[in-house]
């Protein structure tokens, strides 16, 4: 059977449901592509291990989509406080020293996945192919064709939102640099003593970055934890009360004891960019397809909703216009592409800066991020540009 579409969409994770959503809302006809139904997993805590950070720029967007006000249960963080294994000093982001309620919104990810599912399939110009394995993408001047078992569909933009393991990316042979981290995330939920009042705590030990995010719940946070492969998989076997132990201690007891630990996932963490966020003038990568960040920062979601937000602006002209013209997409390439780069290169740096124990460097780093936590200015700066809302970010 054959079938066409304006743009077909591989992958309806948070940033490739996203795209198909705002493209179907501007009058394009989506096909998306998907191998499983998102559904909803929460465990023993009451709250999916997977969490994510989302920016106040990742906000607007879903604002934009309708999606916002349908979601149960963004827990704003208002205050982060970073600090290190080694030295006396740290630093403290508040949403206040930039006029701001909040920094972001800590949303569980599964539930967000399953109400974008609703929304695609309420929606008239999108069709779904679920479970459709893609075997072939065949692309011309004209028009791009994506083979399935039982289908062929035809269409004049392809996004590849297909994820870390990308097929698009693979079946079109798009060279991307990947680089082991050397870390693996163990990701859960648990519950403290003290309610987090709203704050995010991030603590960069020897090891690795620990991050604990605030739930809506008030002693619920979701827990991050970056640390070599095999001391994530012996912490993921240890008895509960053990990893409960060590946590708070790795915590230095901010939020005093840990009293309870969902079960625990972990996750090979790499990062990867690929060569061309437009490989073909009719083929876009967008989220994880195009590059992987190491999690500390929180910002894979927030960048791959960048990329959607570019999308949409940059079609946000008449459907009848070709989305997939020669030339169209090379800026937004380059772009996404220097804005990746850029990050990916600072979460590298902050690694390493971290992972250094000479005594010599870690005074400096103690002395420099003192410096740094006083310096409003700056300091400001860094907190818009985090948030997606300074003039670098707005510039890239
Ligand atoms: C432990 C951890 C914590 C994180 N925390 C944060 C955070 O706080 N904030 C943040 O912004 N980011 C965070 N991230 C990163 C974030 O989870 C990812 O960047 C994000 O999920 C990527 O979304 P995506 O839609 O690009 O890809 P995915 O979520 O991987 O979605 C890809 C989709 O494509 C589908 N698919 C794959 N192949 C095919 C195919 N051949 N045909 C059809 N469908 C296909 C999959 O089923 C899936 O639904 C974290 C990551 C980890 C590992």
């Amino acid at each position: 059977m054959a079938i066409a579409a304006d743009v077909v969409v591989v992958g309806a994770g948070l940033v490739g449901a996203a795209a198909a959503l705002g493209l179907a809302q501007q009058g394009y006809s989506v096909v998306v592509f998907e191998r499983h139904k998102p559904e909803i997993r929460r465990g023993k805590l009451g709250m999916d291990i997977r969490n994510v950070a989302l920016s106040p720029a990742s906000q607007s967007l879903l604002e934009r989509l309708d999606v916002w006000r349908s979601i149960n249960g963004a827990a704003p963080y208002r205050r982060m406080c970073v600090w290190e294994e080694r030295g006396t000093k740290g630093m403290d982001f508040r949403a206040a020293s930039v006029g701001r309620e909040e920094l972001g919104w800590i949303l569980e990810q599964s539930p967000l996945a399953a109400l974008f599912w609703q929304r695609l399939e309420a929606e008239s110009n999108v069709e779904l192919l679920l479970g459709a394995p893609l075997i072939g993408i065949r692309t011309d001047d004209n028009v791009v064709k994506l083979v399935t078992r039982d289908n062929e569909v035809e269409t004049r933009l392809l996004l590849g939102a297909d994820g870390a393991r990308s097929t698009v990316r693979e079946l079109l042979g798009v060279r991307a640099e990947m680089v082991d981290t050397g870390h693996h995330a163990l990701a859960s939920v648990v519950r403290t003593e003290l309610p987090h009042e709203d704050v995010a705590y991030q603590r960069f030990l020897l090891s690795g970055p620990l991050a604990l995010l605030p739930g809506v719940e008030a002693n619920l946070s979701s827990m991050v934890w970056s640390q070599p492969p095999e001391n994530a998989l012996r912490r993921q076997s240890l008895p509960d009360p053990q990893f409960c132990e060590e946590l708070a201690q790795s915590l230095d007891f901010r939020l005093g004891a840990v009293q309870a630990v969902d079960e625990r996932s972990v996750f090979p963490l790499q990062q990867m960019l690929v060569r061309s966020f437009n490989p073909h003038s009719r083929v876009l990568l967008i989220g994880e397809a195009a590059r992987i960040l190491h999690p500390l920062a929180g910002l894979g979601v927030n960048l791959g909703f960048e990329d959607v937000r570019d999308v949409l602006q940059r079609l946000d002209g008449s459907p009848s216009d070709d989305p997939g013209a020669d030339g169209l997409w090379r800026r937004f390439a380059r772009r996404r592409r220097a804005r990746s780069q850029l990050l990916i290169g600072l979460m590298t740096a902050f690694r390493r800066v971290y992972a250094a124990s000479d005594p010599g460097l870690s005074w400096a780093r103690n002395r420099g991020v003192g410096w740094l936590d006083n310096a409003t200015t700056i300091k400001t700066q860094l907190i818009k540009e985090a948030l997606g809302l300074g003039s670098v970010a707005e510039l890239l």
